[in-house]
């Protein structure tokens, strides 16, 4: 770090840091980005084996989604392919051909006739859906209203887990659902080329590109506190002087805004009086997505017609995600199963075995293709989402400090996964941008032109 003071310091260098990064030099902005990790991406990290790319569990962009229009916007651009609709799905332990496109929709036994028509009436209505008629309500008041045949709602159900990694249809808001469900009908997914650290890596040369950001890695911020100081025309001291970041080597940096991108728990942690802000509310109304993760290197599949399944009556996916990604070589090949955590507490060992046995299912004699495995047995897929109990949408700002900003996927509003870091980045740096507008137009108010 060659500066004490900077404009701007963001805590964290997952995708929300680095996309606030890119915004906020973009504006003018002098930035320090600190990651506690020694390296950067949190959980956009990409890990090799044996010459692959494995990421932190199956990962997909939503090609009409938040995440890829920052990046465009940024001057980003992402190789890499898009998987398709076609698949299979698993009911009462027998493998059935999805109703994905036209012509596995005739041919599919997975459905009843009067069950295929009524899916393909939902799948137009939600192609059509307007943004600003979304539902009130859960996922399951909306199905439970909107779709009578209990077959085509297990199949809706098993479309929106696999679209918003969560299985919580209870809670979940049906709007924002049904948004996620619209970008997957409407723009598809991306598998990224050389996984999703490629992401991180070309925000990271964008960002520093400007020569107005300086990155550190594997430095933990310990404490960030608002720096009260003496306003012009009074002896009262009043909280916009900027903020003081504490490292936990010692080291001490200070900063007239700050941007936190990560989680609202690591917020409250480490915000000095976070307990009487929006933080704290934030924190307390957040429920996070879990899910059990496990990533096998692979020299082929043994039954290579089955590439995509989602378990129809049981939370799980299997993804072969090098069908449409560059991932590694040799033709090796990066295998995703992941299991969607419910309301019930995870066992690891369990949920293992059942990732295992679904294995056995789809790919007899799997075990003797595996070159290296990863198993993530309790991955934190996002910190919060739009549920039913959320009382205030997160950031960007946090009214009660002003200069203190949040961004991640806990702070979507009707964005989820990765869209909503993307999104909430986004609007953490348009406010802090906007927050020296303000200064300044009170600035010439105030007869001081030199502050233009
Ligand atoms: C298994 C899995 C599958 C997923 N699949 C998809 C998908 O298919 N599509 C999709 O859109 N999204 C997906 N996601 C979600 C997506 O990966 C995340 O939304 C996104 O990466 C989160 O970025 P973030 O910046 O909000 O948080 P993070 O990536 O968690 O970044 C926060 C960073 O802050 C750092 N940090 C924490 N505390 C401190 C501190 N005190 N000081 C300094 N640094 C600190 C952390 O080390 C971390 O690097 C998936 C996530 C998981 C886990």
């Amino acid at each position: 770090m060659n500066h004490n003071k900077w404009d701007v310091v963001i805590v964290g260098g997952g995708l929300s840091g680095w996309i606030s990064a890119a915004y906020a030099a973009r504006g003018g902005k002098r930035v320090l980005l600190v990651e506690k990790a020694d390296t950067f991406g949190g959980r956009a990290a990409t890990n090799t084996r044996e010459g692959v790319a494995l990421n932190l569990g199956g990962h997909a962009v939503y090609l009409d989604g938040e995440l890829p229009a920052v990046l465009k916007d940024l001057g980003i651009a992402l190789e890499g392919g898009n998987p398709g609709s076609s698949g299979h799905g698993v009911l009462n332990g027998g493998v059935y051909t999805l109703p994905g496109s036209t012509m596995s929709l005739f041919t599919s036994r997975l459905l009843s006739w009067p069950g295929k028509i009524a899916l393909s009436r939902i799948i137009l209505g939600v192609k059509k859906l307007d943004e600003s008629r979304l539902p009130a309500g859960s996922l399951t008041e909306w199905a439970e209203r909107c779709i009578r045949e209990p077959q085509v709602r297990h199949l809706f159900y098993a479309l929106c887990r696999t679209a918003t990694y969560a299985h919580q249809q209870d809670i979940q808001l049906a709007g924002p659902v049904l948004r996620q469900i619209k970008h997957v009908l409407n723009g598809g997914v991306l598998y990224v080329d050389g996984g999703w650290r490629t992401i991180i890596d070309r925000l990271r040369k964008a960002a520093t590109a400007t020569g107005l950001v300086d990155a550190v890695s594997g430095k933990v911020v310990e404490q960030v506190s608002a720096v009260a100081r003496l306003a012009e025309d009074s002896t009262e001291p009043h909280e916009s002087g900027g903020f003081e970041i504490r490292l936990a080597d010692g080291e001490a940096v200070l900063a007239d805004a700050v941007v936190m991108a990560v989680p609202p728990a690591e917020c409250c942690r480490i915000v000095n009086g976070a307990e009487h802000t929006s933080l704290d509310v934030w924190r307390k109304q957040a429920r996070p997505v879990t899910s059990a993760c496990l990533d096998l290197v692979m020299r082929r599949l043994t039954r290579p017609n089955i590439q995509f399944v989602m378990g129809i009556d049981s939370p799980f996916l299997f993804t072969n995600q090098s069908r449409a990604a560059n991932l590694g070589r040799n033709g090796l090949l990066a295998v995703s199963v992941i299991k969607y955590h419910g309301a019930a507490a995870p066992d690891a060992a369990l949920d293992r075995t059942d990732m295992e046995r679904s294995l056995d299912l789809l790919q007899p004699g799997w075990r003797d293709e595996v070159v290296a495995r990863q198993y993530l047995p309790h991955m934190t897929v996002v910190y919060d989402h739009a549920h039913t109990g959320r009382v205030a949408l997160p950031g960007p700002d946090v009214p009660e400090m002003p200069g203190l900003y949040v961004a991640g996927d806990w702070a979507g509003h009707r964005e989820l996964l990765a869209d909503a870091a993307a999104a909430s980045a986004k609007r953490a740096a348009e406010a802090l941008l906007q927050g020296r507008a303000q200064e300044t137009l009170r600035g010439v108010l105030n007869g001081n032109r030199s502050a233009v």
